[in-house]
């Protein structure tokens, strides 16, 4: 039988030998690796600035410090995310404002952003979820009107563009994840871009202590002065290493996604019993995270036994994510949202079914992918 898992981190020699050359070397932190990573990222996506952070989560985390958000401030948040989007405003004491997701993409419901904004909303954050783009400049218009700052959560968005603009530059910062499942790793590892050259300084302070120099940067040895509250949220040396050589492979990774990608949806886009997510259009383009479907009608409730029998056929899948944010338990009980009250959200949430198209598919697993699934829908329908 197959085992094809839902992702699969492609290490290969190079990354081993650029570890151990780190490994050998008496830099583990603030080294010219990390650095050297920040340009590769930053000439990448054509970002002014880059930032190595610890994860994509600090990095939301930072925004919003850098930001200044506190207790009594509001931030408009996608319901239809991964937790670290909304758990970086709570960090803040900030409080989270849900917007439903639309059906066709999963992204935030742009329509619905202008009823959530208060006079306490201070910013606005977005997920271009599964690596699809929101509509950023629709977005940014909203944003310009009542003075928001704009953070978009760029985990799965590598490749992502509008209009040939790389995700992450249409608001004031994108953050980014390497962790092990995204498009590229560096084990733990996220990185943050932007355009203004002050909110890069502070935030380089601010991911580091508030102290005013570096090791390499210090006259006297030991001695440096602490300017602002900040953290430890580096990225260090090894990860930094892992990340140069995973951003040489970034093209052919995403060339292999979109194709298994579009081999995987013309297979399953005339089945009665799942629906689609829009994929890459017009100026939109996609990064190719996943092929999330949805199950149709009572196919939906029997969704545990979808996911459950693919398993059973050495498929991997995943859910992306398992429960609209307002749903899990630590903002069900502080916030107390009606189940019902994002609906599309919840919809996603209770009957996607997240397949893999990563780099580890070859061809004909991607046939075995949107076979087992044909089967399964068969089975699972008639028990
Ligand atoms: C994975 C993910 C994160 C968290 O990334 P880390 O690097 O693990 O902190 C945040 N947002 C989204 C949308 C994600 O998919």
């Amino acid at each position: 039988m197959r085992n094809i898992p839902f992702a699969k981190p492609i290490i290969g020699p190079e990354e081993k030998a650029a570890v151990a050359k780190v490994l050998e070397g008496d830099t583990l932190v603030h080294g010219p690796v990390a650095k050297e990573f920040e340009k590769k990222f930053a000439q990448y996506t054509k970002a002014p600035h880059a930032i190595s952070v610890a994860s994509c989560t600090a990095g939301l985390h930072l925004a919003y410090f850098y930001l200044g958000i506190k207790p009594g401030d509001e931030v408009i948040v996608p319901a239809q995310t991964h937790v670290a989007t909304v758990h970086a405003v709570e960090l803040c004491g900030g409080t989270p404002v849900f917007v439903d997701a639309e059906t066709k993409t999963g992204n935030i419901d742009i329509d619905q952003i202008e009823k959530a904004i208060t006079p306490k909303t201070k910013a606005l954050s977005v997920v271009h979820y599964l690596g699809m783009p929101v509509d950023m400049p629709k977005v940014m218009a909203i944003a310009k009107k009542y003075n928001l700052f704009v953070v978009e959560d760029c985990a799965l968005a590598i490749g992502t563009k509008y209009d040939g603009i790389h995700a992450g530059l249409f608001g004031d910062v994108g953050t980014f994840s390497f962790y092990p499942v995204k498009h590229i790793t560096t084990a733990e590892g996220g990185m943050m871009i932007l355009k203004d050259e002050a909110m890069a300084k502070k935030l380089t302070f601010q991911k580091a202590f508030g102290v005013d120099r570096t090791p390499s940067e210090r006259v006297v040895p030991g001695v440096y002065d602490v300017i602002m509250l900040g953290f430890n949220y580096r990225m260090n040396e090894i990860e930094a290493a892992l990340g140069i050589e995973q951003m040489k492979r970034i093209d052919g990774f995403l060339k292999t996604r979109k194709s298994n990608y579009e081999a995987l949806e013309k297979e399953l886009k005339n089945i009665n019993e799942v629906q689609l997510f829009q994929s890459s259009h017009g100026p939109f383009e996609s990064s190719y995270y996943c092929l999330s479907v949805l199950l149709k009608g009572d196919l939906g409730k029997k969704r545990t036994q979808v996911l459950t029998s693919l398993k059973e056929l050495g498929v991997g899948s995943s859910v992306y994510y398992p429960q609209s944010i307002h749903q899990f338990s630590y903002y069900k009980n502080k916030y107390n949202y009606a189940d019902d009250a994002f609906p599309v959200a919840s919809t996603i949430s209770n009957t996607s079914v997240a397949l893999p198209v990563g780099p580890h598919l070859k061809e004909d697993d991607v046939k075995y992918v949107a076979e087992s699934l044909k089967q399964v829908i068969h089975k699972v329908r008639k028990g």
